[in-house]
């Protein structure tokens, strides 16, 4: 990022296929390193490096405390490991508390003093900013809607829980719900990812179209109790499965408006709008973070 918070480069990398916490540190010192070079920026001129991760974090000690998509259960120093790399300070944040941030700084949410960054993804989170603020809670693991209970029945989360609202209405809960309806082996099935079910949903498949409403629903609700809880004034949906299918934030509008507590969106306004800085929300966000 340069110095008006415009993005100078960007490179997409894959995780390592062997994602442990050094591997990640190597892989992350070694594009950085890459970059420089490619860039004739010397390391001397990097200022801060900031992280955003999907995981459990604490962002005061820079510990993550559980990484579900690459695994991690354990206590990882993950903000030390890279700082022993660098004389910059380097800041680690939750992904979606740093697009929370990006959005309100310099995106859809800008001027606003209570809102929250939701991803529909593989799984589901959020970031809120509350009171003018990013809020993290007592130990920086606050927003994990996507582990609110319980949804559906009978079905067993990445974390553990039973039920959480993303183990049937995220990307992969979608997809978990498709392939007990049909059998993937089946040549003429073809694969049953997020992509199928939306697909087959828009050609008119009733049952698709039911697995898709049923995860809106569910998340309409989530969004509800979140304005009913916290008297929000907007909401930015970001994330994969949102990103590509605008008409979502219609239908979970609908669903916060007929759930929520009335005056709060009655008397109160909220605005459930569509992620505008994505795929670099969070960049942005941990850059207005490091600026201060
Ligand atoms: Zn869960």
């Amino acid at each position: 990022m340069g110095a008006e918070g415009d993005l100078v480069v960007r490179r997409r990398l894959f995780t390592p296929e062997k994602s442990t916490p050094e591997a990640v540190v190597a892989a992350v010192d070694d594009a950085l390193t890459r970059l420089l070079n490619e860039t004739g920026i010397p390391s001397q001129a990097l200022c801060g490096l900031g992280l955003c991760i999907a995981a459990l974090l604490n962002f005061e000690t820079g510990v993550i405390y559980e990484a579900p998509n690459l695994d991690w259960h354990e206590p990882v120093p993950f903000r030390e490991m890279l700082q022993e790399r660098y004389s910059c300070p380097v800041f680690l944040e939750n992904d979606c508390n740093a697009a929370v941030l990006g959005e309100v700084t310099y995106g859809a949410a800008r001027g606003h003093r209570d809102a929250a960054y939701v991803t529909i993804s593989t799984g589901i989170g959020a970031g809120l900013y509350l009171d003018g603020r990013i809020y993290r809670g007592s130990g920086g693991f606050a927003g994990e809607i996507g582990h609110l209970k319980h949804f559906g029945k009978g079905r067993r989360c990445g974390c553990g829980g039973l039920d959480c609202l993303e183990a049937w209405a995220s990307g992969k809960g979608m997809a978990r719900s498709a392939a007990m309806l049909w059998d993937e082996s089946e040549p003429s099935t073809g694969p049953l990812d997020t992509a199928a079910v939306f697909d087959r949903a828009g050609a008119g498949d009733p049952l698709a179209a039911s697995i898709v409403d049923g995860a809106m629903e569910d998340i309409g609700i989530t969004l509800a109790n979140m304005v009913t809880m916290l008297n929000l004034s907007c909401i930015v949906i970001g994330g994969g499965v949102a990103r590509h299918r605008p008409a979502l934030i219609g239908q979970i509008r609908e669903k916060v408006n007929l759930y929520a507590v009335p005056p709060a969106v009655n008397v109160s306004q909220v605005e459930i709008v569509a992620a505008r800085l994505e795929p670099e929300a969070g960049a942005r966000g941990i850059y207005a973070m490091m600026r201060g």
